[in-house]
């Protein structure tokens, strides 16, 4: 999963970035591509795999993972090519959900780009570039799509009409993940890759007194009615204590939680709340070889999951040896698992459960 950070200067994005380097994994242990300085991975908590590799006496523990992308560099005037701001656009292309960092603590050593603290403000100011840079993408595919229905395509027709509806509700002020549309016209919208059909993830950031009290300061409160009209998430976190966490000892994290009365971090919080945002949900292997956790969209068959394992696994697919996580922990091992008869077997069009842990069989 790939979530880029974005917000104006000055609301923590760095800090919060920090964080995530502080306590993501070393560039060194990440299999998967190299790490650029902008990119930040983290595991995801599962105390599951935790268990899993205790009964399996595994030799390795392998956690899913969510790359976070640093964007920062978006201010006022980035889609009219303002400081690097296109630079910056063309990287939220890439990824699938927008974090989006808003300044809700007051802090008169801390300047605030315009002057005062207003999230609401800030959230259209970066909502705004945004839909500016959508409105241009839109209306080059608008040229093409015209070219095309002047030639008599039905369907260019049909994809002309939608993006026209598009780019009202653009100059309206709305980003596209708000426009009412059929799953047919969704299609459309995903292959326009435009910035403001991404989910997106509001990340309150509050002061340190404001996380220690619990109570919802007034920003908090109107960025949160802001994310429920536009069915965005939101998470509160203080990236300053973030900061301070991700450098401690599991231990000395415990400890520094329960001082702030609270039992996880805004980041797990982060990653917890993105996975629901996405519709993700994770499925297990374990062995004596590994245990791992992988991540897939709710609803996936499980020949679709097996090919995240490895396309010839898809390709070869014969069946799925599936068991709950909770009933093989009960059974205490998977030889009574089996015994017991608590293994399922289940074929193509199985659609996968949370906590699935499962075998695949596969011709080669
Ligand atoms: P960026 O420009 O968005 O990357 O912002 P920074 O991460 O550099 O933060 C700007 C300033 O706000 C720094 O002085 C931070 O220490 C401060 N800051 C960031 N997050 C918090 C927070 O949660 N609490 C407090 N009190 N200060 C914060």
């Amino acid at each position: 999963m790939k979530l880029g950070i974005v917000g104006l200067p000055n609301v923590g994005k760095s800090t919060l970035f920090n964080a995530i380097t502080k306590a993501g994994i070393e560039a060194a242990n990440y299999p998967f591509a190299t790490i650029e300085p902008n990119i930040g991975v983290v595991s995801v908590p599962d105390e599951r795999l935790d268990h899993l590799e205790k009964l399996y006496n595994s030799k390795k523990k392998v956690f899913a993972h969510v790359e976070f992308y640093d964007i920062a560099g978006l201010v006022k005037g980035a889609s009219q090519g303002e400081g690097l701001g296109n630079k910056f656009l063309s990287h939220i292309r890439e990824v699938e959900a927008i974090i989006h960092v808003v300044r809700c603590f007051e802090n008169d050593n801390i300047v605030h780009v315009e002057g005062s603290v207003d999230p609401l403000r800030d959230i259209e100011t970066i909502n705004l570039e945004l839909i500016f840079s959508d409105l241009e993408t839109l209306e080059k595919r608008m040229d093409k799509a015209m070219k095309l229905k002047r030639s008599g395509d039905k369907t260019a027709q049909a994809e002309y009409d939608l993006m026209e509806r598009i780019k009202a509700h653009l100059e309206a002020g709305k980003p596209v993940r708000t426009l009412e549309a059929t799953e047919e016209e969704k299609e459309v919208i995903r292959g326009l890759f435009l910035l403001t059909s991404k989910d997106v993830l509001y990340a309150a950031n509050i002061s340190e007194e404001d996380l220690m009290s619990g109570e919802e300061n007034e920003m908090v409160k109107k960025v949160k009615e802001h994310a429920a009209n536009e069915h965005s998430g939101l998470v509160t976190i203080c990236a300053r204590l973030e900061e301070e966490l991700s450098g401690l000892e599991e231990d000395e994290k415990v400890e520094m939680l329960a001082e702030y009365g609270i039992m996880e971090t805004g980041l797990d919080r982060l990653i917890k709340e993105s996975y629901r945002l996405l519709g993700l949900m994770s499925f297990l292997t374990a062995g004596p070889q590994e245990v791992r956790a992988w991540t897939i969209k709710v609803g996936t068959k499980a020949p679709v999951a097996a090919g995240k394992i490895h396309s010839d696994i898809q390709r070869g697919f014969i069946r799925a040896e599936v068991i709950s996580y909770d009933a093989l922990m009960e059974s205490g091992s998977e030889a009574h698992a089996k015994e017991k008869g608590l293994y399922r077997i289940e074929g193509k069009e199985y659609i996968m459960r949370e906590g699935d842990v499962v075998n695949f069989r596969f011709n080669v």
